[in-house]
């Protein structure tokens, strides 16, 4: 815990803060073209658009943004984006090397590149390896063809097959296969033939989730045929069946995991932990003296690259918004969770939190044991009501 010292302009409640473990996300905007389901900050790359020169202000931001490591070695790196294993290996190994230059890191630290399944992608993975990226994040979405096209992704169900073996041949221990279902066109067979292939390979982390239609991306202007409310929960339930089957275990509402082998960075999001965000539109969550403060990168890449290190929509988060934030990624996860360390890294006291917990209990949507707040089975299937519910409570005077 931080010492008071005698600075007064500290709040008591922050005295009682502890900080948590801190992750580094490094954003690439650019992707072949975009997706019509994607909602993302990434754009389509022109012939203008310079790696070398983004991977300049990168890295600037990257060495500004260690003063607010306060000492904490980082526990996991994520380069993601847009699409980072377009960029040239020599621009990913100048970012590591910023990296390793400016901050400690954790033995073991997990340093994820989210990459797309193409063969000219594919010939990099050696180079990412003696960079030091030690986990591969690969977008596979599907391995039908039809569906692939649907989904307006430039890479075959080939291509996939040869990139998560390429990876395996390579000697990446970590591997994510991402897998959408519920695609355009899309029979429950083909849905649980494309999470079949995925098992298939036992590597030691899947992402499954449903396709969804979000605002302003060309599937909500033109939204196309897809399975059925039936079919999509005929999948859900036969899919997480084929899953159970597997060795591995669901620990998110989507992501599943060998023992030992879920993703460090994710599940620090997802626990309130603290993050440095570095490149355009990045957010950073930062447990500082004054609060809990988050703040933004300009989300245009050339307004960024001409200020990598300007702040933008900064704030501390209110006291009565601080439940809201913990709770909503934690709820996803399937473990308890622990009142202890709601009052470790908010500013509210154990009595602030139970009662904003009381409807959530009183509806049956969460249970409370002693030191323990646990979502139940009605909690996960209704979990838009339970997130809301703190959302509301964020209204209520304390
Ligand atoms: S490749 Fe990924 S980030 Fe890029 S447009 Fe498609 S879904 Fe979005």
């Amino acid at each position: 815990m931080e010492s008071l010292s005698t600075d007064y302009s500290l709040s008591l409640s922050y005295a009682k803060m502890i900080k948590p473990p801190l992750s580094l996300y490094c954003h690439v905007p650019w992707c072949v073209h975009k997706c019509p389901y994607c909602d993302f900050n990434s754009f389509q790359k022109t012939a203008t658009d310079d790696p070398s020169n983004y991977t300049d202000a990168l890295c600037k931001d990257i060495a500004h943004s260690a003063r607010h490591s306060d000492s904490r070695a980082l526990e996991s790196v994520f380069i993601g984006g847009g699409t980072p294993s377009l960029f040239p290996e020599e621009c990913i190994d100048r970012i590591l090397d910023t990296i390793r230059l400016h901050y400690k890191l954790t033995q073991g630290c997990e340093i994820t590149l989210e990459m797309n399944p193409s063969s000219f992608e594919r010939e990099k993975m050696k180079a990412w390896k003696s960079s030091g990226i030690n986990r591969l994040s690969i977008g596979v979405q599907s391995f039908n063809d039809d569906s692939l096209y649907a989904l307006g992704r430039t890479h075959s169900g080939c291509d996939a097959h040869d990139s998560i073996e390429a990876a395996i041949n390579t000697g990446f221990k970590q591997v994510n296969i991402d897998i959408m279902y519920g695609l355009p066109q899309q029979s429950k067979e083909m849905a649980l033939d494309d999470l079949q292939r995925a098992i298939h390979y036992q590597t030691n982390h899947l992402s499954w989730y449903e396709l969804t239609i979000e605002p302003g991306t060309k599937f909500a202007n033109n939204p196309p045929h897809r399975p059925s409310e039936d079919i999509m929960s005929d999948i859900d339930e036969l899919g997480q069946e084929l899953i159970k089957a597997s060795q591995l275990e669901r620990y998110e509402i989507s992501a599943y995991a060998k023992p030992q082998h879920q993703c460090k960075h994710n599940k620090n999001y997802w626990t309130f932990g603290d993050y440095i965000g570095c490149g355009n539109g990045a957010s950073t969550k930062l447990t500082t003296r004054q609060g809990i403060q988050r703040f933004q990168k300009y989300r245009n890449p050339a307004l960024y690259q001409q200020a990598p290190t300007h702040r933008c929509v900064e704030h501390f988060v209110d006291r009565s918004q601080q439940l809201f934030e913990f709770m909503l990624n934690h709820l996803r996860l399937y473990e308890p969770i622990s009142l202890q360390r709601i009052q470790d890294h908010t500013e509210l006291t154990h009595e602030e939190i139970t009662s904003q917990c009381r409807t959530a209990i009183t509806s049956k949507l969460m249970r409370r044991n002693e030191q323990w707040l646990n979502v139940t089975k009605q909690g996960y299937r209704y979990l838009n009501d339970l997130q809301a519910i703190f959302l509301n409570a964020e209204q209520t005077p304390t």
